[in-house]
């Protein structure tokens, strides 16, 4: 392994977790196919099945080329420990489950992600764990429904769709005064706009499906964080089995070379993309954090590097407008996901709030009108003026 100290961030993309294939000599991370791991000798075998030697026993367990990529993401994440799974949501379902309990209560916001609603409100609760999801932005609130007492304090920031910022900072203080752990989803931000453990989170989550991997080519999740925590986790996950496979490991690990580049331009257009809505007479909302009329402004300015690629607003002729906008657009793919070096578009009702009924997203605040765009790599000129001319 190289000595990759004192690196900056694009640099550390590229060569965290490398390391040549010692029979080949390969520059690449080899794609491990092989579900077994096979031993000439019965002590070295129960030296690498006991851990007394590093070592592959089984696939659902550990696989080297999954290794680099879980060595490449805390290596950007600077955890002590990474371990992976086979989506964002098995990271997010695998951590909550292995570190909670029966009667436990978990405090988050009601903006995450649609599918991590869904574990709170259908999931958890049918293990009798307790759970309160505060407004996003009311940090007082979310504060005082800590100190009530819980074990986990679960956040996302900017969160999905509309862009809304919580203080990781001050909610990790409120936490650790309760004894409880906290938990981010960094998935919007990336580790190049914003590192939670910095802020004082305890543990975090990426859906490597987006930017991480940023192709839209594979699914993959990941969690990264002090040793024990993350042992424990990769424990559950070992039994329960979303492993994730080594050809997905292999395609996130190739994309996140790019990490860096690609998100840099993201936040660079981004945030020229936003101010152009803005000032459209057609947009009557414009969501993006690096506005400096975005109320959470301020808080993502002291926590993130950079803005982020995603944005969101409503058109000032609501459903129908937005209905009849979307196909307009050349250069964006009408679907889910995000991240990728493709602009995408799409309503939250297609997209990260699929899995709610429309009374569900209407008690979330999410407009029917709302477009989600996430900004891919083309030159921003180009972005700008396919909007122009779906918006005209
Ligand atoms: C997509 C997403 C997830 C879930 O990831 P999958 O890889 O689709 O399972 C979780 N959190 C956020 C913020 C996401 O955008």
């Amino acid at each position: 392994m190289k000595n990759l100290k004192d690196l900056h961030t694009g640099s550390a993309c590229v060569w965290a977790g490398e390391s040549r294939d010692p029979s080949h000599r390969a520059t690449q991370a080899a794609v491990v196919h092989s579900v077994s791991f096979g031993y000439d000798d019965f002590d070295s075998w129960l030296d690498v099945a006991q851990g007394r030697a590093p070592g592959h026993i089984y696939g659902r367990n550990t696989n080297p080329t999954v290794e680099v990529f879980e060595e490449k993401i805390r290596f950007l994440e600077d955890a002590e420990a990474a371990t992976s799974f086979a989506t964002g949501m098995a990271a997010v379902s695998n951590t909550l489950l292995t570190l909670l309990s029966p009667n436990d209560r978990v405090v988050s916001i009601k903006d995450s992600y649609g599918g991590t609603s869904k574990v709170f409100l259908d999931i958890l609760p049918r293990f009798k764990i307790n759970v309160t999801l505060c407004d996003t932005t009311d940090h007082k609130e979310i504060e005082l429904e800590i100190a009530k007492g819980c074990q986990i304090v679960y956040l996302e920031s900017p969160t999905n769709p509309t862009l809304k910022v919580v203080d990781i900072e001050r909610l990790a203080r409120a936490a650790h005064d309760v004894g409880a752990l906290v938990i981010v989803d960094n998935t919007f931000a990336t580790p190049i706009n914003q590192n939670p453990l910095a802020l004082g989170a305890d543990l975090v989550i990426h859906s490597a499906t987006k930017y991480l991997g940023g192709h839209a080519d594979a699914l993959g999740g990941a969690l990264c964080g002090p040793r024990d925590l993350v042992k424990k986790v990769f424990g559950w996950r070992e039994i329960t089995g979303a492993t994730l496979g080594p050809m997905a490991a292999y395609l996130l690990l190739r994309g996140m070379k790019t990490l860096s580049l690609r998100v840099r331009h993201q936040n660079e257009s981004a945030g020229r993309i936003a101010a152009y809505l803005n000032s459209h007479s057609a947009v009557s909302a414009v969501y993006y954090p690096g506005l400096d009329t975005h109320p959470g402004h301020e808080i993502a300015k002291k926590q993130m590097r950079g803005f982020g690629g995603m944005l969101s607003f409503e058109l000032a002729g609501g459903f129908e407008a937005m209905k009849a906008f979307l196909p307009r657009l050349n250069l964006a793919n009408l679907t889910a996901n995000l991240g990728a070096v493709e602009t995408i578009v799409g309503p939250p009702a297609t997209t990260s709030h699929v899995e709610c009924t429309p009374e569900e997203r209407a008690k979330l605040g999410i407009s029917e009108a709302l477009v989600r765009y996430s900004v891919g790599i083309e030159d921003t000129e180009d972005l700008i003026a396919d909007l122009e001319q779906a918006l005209a």
